[in-house]
């Protein structure tokens, strides 16, 4: 659904991405692991579409969405009038309530983005990026700002979806165990490239105690 080939890019002098190849198959999971400031969420937005000024060449296969690092809601529209914001749904306010119950938001529906909390603003955001069923999901460390119980439910919403309408997904985390629970393939960004690449061939639902993920998390 997406292949990126040869892709840098460079913020004045800094090299941030060097020569990237990836391709993600529809329905396929990928993890971007790396340390802060090693180019996930630039490898995000340039696959997103929203930076030109890159070298290389992307190709996307259908319709994207995004959550972002920062929630970014229109703070001047109400949380559901940001769900529907450019929805193309048949009924597109009944559509943004489910994603909101989903998330665990609707009574959150009429609030204003900025008296959100920073998990509800995230969970908004993701109700947002899930709501418009894309062909390509990037998620950008969508659950960091989330209680460990709220990340365990959204987890499983955003599996449940995966696994109902099969989109690509690139998911950006910095938490070993959460790509390893998700992921079909895990990719480690490091000196502008994909330095590390691990294929998780483990049964789903996956446990953390399972021998093969104590294993795999090991390596990683
Ligand atoms: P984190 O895990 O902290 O979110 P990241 O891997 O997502 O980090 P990026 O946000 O992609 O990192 O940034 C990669 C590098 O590019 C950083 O050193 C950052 O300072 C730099 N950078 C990002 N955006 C800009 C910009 N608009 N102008 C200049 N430098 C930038
Ligand atoms: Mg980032």
């Amino acid at each position: 659904v997406a292949r990126i080939t040869g892709l840098g890019k460079t913020f004045g002098e800094r090299e941030v991405l060097t020569d990237i190849d990836l391709e993600i198959e529809r329905g396929e999971f990928v993890a971007l692991l790396g340390r802060s400031g090693s180019g996930k969420s630039t490898l995000l937005r340039a696959l997103a579409g929203l930076d030109g000024d890159h070298t290389g060449t992307l190709t996307v296969d259908g319709a994207v969405a995004v959550a972002f690092q920062e929630p970014r809601l229109v703070p001047w529209k109400r949380v559901l009038a940001n769900i529907t914001l450019g929805l193309r749904h048949p009924q597109p306010r009944r559509a943004a309530r489910v994603a909101l119950e989903e998330v665990g938001l609707v009574e959150r529906a009429d609030a204003w983005p900025l008296t959100l909390s920073g998990g509800e603003a995230q969970r908004a955001s993701l109700a947002r990026a899930l709501v418009r069923e894309p062909d390509l999901l990037l998620l950008d460390e969508p659950f960091s700002a989330l209680d460990a119980l709220t990340r365990i439910t959204i987890h499983n919403l955003v599996q449940q979806l995966w696994i109902r309408h099969r989109p690509g997904v690139l998911l950006v985390t910095h938490d070993v165990d959460e790509a390893l629970l998700l992921a079909d393939r895990t990719l480690v960004l490091g000196d502008g490239r994909i330095a590390h690449e691990t294929r998780i061939d483990l049964p789903r639902p996956r446990h953390r105690d399972h021998p093969g993920f104590l294993a795999l998390r090991r390596e990683l």
